[in-house]
């Protein structure tokens, strides 16, 4: 509790205890026999007005916030709020004589309401966990001299110094210096990584017992703590569908609820043996039952919840709606390199037509500005040191390959659709493994057979899936046929479909959405590598967080920090297990809210039950609603 809330509790107490001392005295008839024959008795009037003033005491110093934030929307235009739903109950309460009830109502109204800011609170501290992750400071030598600068004011290509113990505050590549970095903030999982010079670190995570000298990469705004900041913070403001129905429900309940109490107030006393002021405590009890905060505050909670949950565990939902999504999802779409297989090649064959160092000498010159998995591994081939200002031009072509101009010479280095295209007649490779065809000048040099391998677990996670009830689990690759289909039988992937293009890619999802059956969820999961635009066209895109390119995570609605592929299965069941939270606090508020209303309306309900139905269904929502902080 903050010291605000605890200032609140304790003034509610302070008011009960008045209250409820009023309420003793006036129901067990204490003072009866000052007032009818002892010392009171001798004051006009009193028996009629000493219990209506009393009472007033606790209705003013509690209800005096929500007349006075009443009074104020009135004049602002919103006029039908929960605080002006208690204003005009509480006051006709007191008008008929009601006056235990009005204080009741007031009273059990404040603390529904610290509770909510409780609630409200604690599933933001979850999420505000995770902000501990945004650096301070960075370390910078200025004049010889260690300075801490603010990691905004940093400069790319800046020589910072991470201390051990200190949050990384910039990506960059490490100079000098080993370490075990802890990445728990980000991944969930306290997986220590060891670091040296060469290697790249992200911002977020914690140094541990060694002193890096780091070159930066990225400035602040780009770096991934930055980047993870503004997802969360982004998180909260796309809404699920249930949720914009509660903000719909509420904007038409609460109106038709003061409508339906006027036609009380002023219809059941004419048309009926009601008097008047019975008809005025139904139509209290009315407005008093109507107040929606119980949906208002719990439902959007709920969510909020969840989205912690996950983040927990390394997993970032971008909005309450993808949670929705995620939930009623039956399909899963893969993208194959990087995202199901490590997307770490090796060579592990070289065939020249001719000179062998020639052939990965051009592949390396090639791939040289490419970020693609298959450029990286190919650079680490290549022994000799190699100059790239003789790449003039280079040309990525996405699900091909790339082309290259190499001291005024054009080259290629792909696969064999790409040599195809460009008419280099070609000696096919024989063997199972992705292929580089390299090509100069229209010559064909031969071909880098290299291998990638599945991730580790890689039959578990896709078992989970199925285990959570995902019907179709599809992959789609650029890669050739008999690749494809040796990794999917390995797997266990129901359907495959090989050697597209990226534009393939999008064509595919569009048709696998297409024949979705109503309601249900297409999601797919990417590396970003040449599938980004797939991402975007799914219904619930997801990212792998740490390898995926940054376009990827951009355009990703759900993002997966390590990459573990099983953390998919666990935000299906986080997702599904939030929207029947949410979806029970609907249905229960709803219906105790519609059978008390009823009540009231025929008499039957008094004023305690209305509070209950209330104040107390708020509390149990959001104590419902709590829960999916906690889903294991
Ligand atoms: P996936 O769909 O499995 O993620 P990609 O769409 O990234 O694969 O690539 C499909 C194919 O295109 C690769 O298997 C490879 O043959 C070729 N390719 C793409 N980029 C490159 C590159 N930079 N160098 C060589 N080959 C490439
Ligand atoms: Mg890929």
């Amino acid at each position: 509790m903050t010291k605000k809330q605890k200032k609140e509790r304790n003034y509610i107490i302070t008011m009960a205890v008045i209250f409820f001392a009023i309420l003793i005295v006036e129901k067990t008839g204490l003072l009866e026999q000052a007032l009818q024959t002892g010392v009171l008795s001798t004051v006009p009037g009193i028996q009629r007005w000493l219990f209506p003033v009393l009472y007033l005491i606790p209705y003013a110093l509690l209800a005096w916030e929500i007349l006075v934030g009443a009074f104020k929307n009135l004049f602002k235009g919103h006029v039908l709020d929960e605080d002006f739903l208690m204003a005009i109950a509480t006051v006709a309460a007191f008008a008929i004589g009601e006056c235990s009830e009005g204080v009741a109502a007031t009273l059990f109204f404040r603390i529904g309401e610290l509770f909510e800011d409780y609630a409200v609170n604690r599933s933001r501290q979850s999420i505000k966990d995770l902000m501990e992750i945004a650096p301070e400071y960075a370390n910078v030598e200025v004049d010889g001299e260690l300075q801490q600068v603010d990691p905004e004011d940093v400069e790319v290509g800046t020589l910072i110094i991470v201390k051990p113990g200190e949050k990384v505050p910039l990506d960059g590549i490490v100079e000098q210096g080993t370490s075990l970095l802890d990445t728990a903030a980000l991944t969930g999982e306290s997986v220590d990584r060891m670091v040296m010079p060469g290697d790249e670190i992200i911002s977020g995570c914690i140094n541990g017992n060694g002193l890096l000298h780091v070159r930066t990469t990225k400035g602040f705004e780009d770096s991934t703590v930055a980047k993870i900041l503004e997802l969360v913070e982004d998180a909260s403001s796309q809404k699920a569908p249930v949720e914009n129905f509660i903000t719909k429900f509420a904007k038409y309940y609460t109106p038709l609820v003061v409508i339906v109490a006027l036609a009380l107030a002023i219809i059941t006393p004419l048309a009926t043996e009601v008097a008047v002021s019975e008809g005025i405590r139904r139509a209290c009890i009315f407005l008093v039952v109507s107040c929606p905060c119980a949906l208002v505050i719990s439902v959007p909670l709920s969510f909020f919840g969840g989205i912690g949950a996950a983040s927990r565990r390394g997993i970032l939902v971008k909005g309450s709606n993808f949670m929705e999504a995620m939930a009623k999802t039956d399909t899963i779409v893969f993208d194959k390199t990087g995202t199901l297989t490590e997307g770490s090649f090796a060579v592990k064959a070289v065939w020249p037509k001719e000179k062998e160092e020639e052939v990965l000498k051009y592949a390396a010159l090639c791939e040289g500005f490419s970020n693609h998995p298959i450029a990286a591994s190919v650079s680490r081939a290549c022994v000799e040191h190699l100059n790239l200002d003789v790449v003039s031009s280079q040309e990525e072509l996405p699900g091909r390959g790339v082309k290259a101009i190499i001291n005024g010479k054009t080259c290629f280095a792909g696969n064999e659709k790409l040599m195809v295209e460009n008419g280099i007649r070609i000696t096919p490779c024989q063997e199972t493994g992705t292929v580089v065809y390299v090509s100069c000048e229209s010559e064909f040099l031969g071909w880098i057979l290299i291998a990638d391998s599945i991730k580790a677990d890689m039959k578990d996670s896709i078992e989970r899936l199925h285990a959570v009830g995902i019907k179709n689990i599809v992959m789609l690759t650029g890669d050739r046929e008999e690749i494809a289909e040796a990794v999917a039988d390995e797997i266990g992937i129901d359907q495959v479909y090989s050697e597209l293009l990226p534009a393939d890619k999008v064509a595919k999802v569009q048709e696998l959405l297409d024949k979705q059956a109503a309601g249900a969820k297409l999601a797919f999961a990417g590396d970003g590598i040449n599938d980004a635009p797939v991402i975007m066209r799914s219904d619930v895109g997801i990212a792998m967080g740490s390898m995926g390119s940054d376009a990827a995570i951009e355009a990703a609605d759900i993002v997966l920090m390590d990459d573990d592929i099983s953390k998919i299965a666990t935000i299906i069941k986080i997702a599904r297990k939030t929207l029947r939270i949410a979806n029970f606090n609907i249905v229960f508020a709803i219906g105790v809210k519609v059978v008390v209303l009823i009540l009231g309306a025929v008499g039957i309900a008094n004023m305690w039950l209305a509070i209950f139905a209330d104040v107390g269904v708020a509390i149990l929502a959001i104590l419902n609603a709590m829960r999916t902080m906690r889903i294991k």
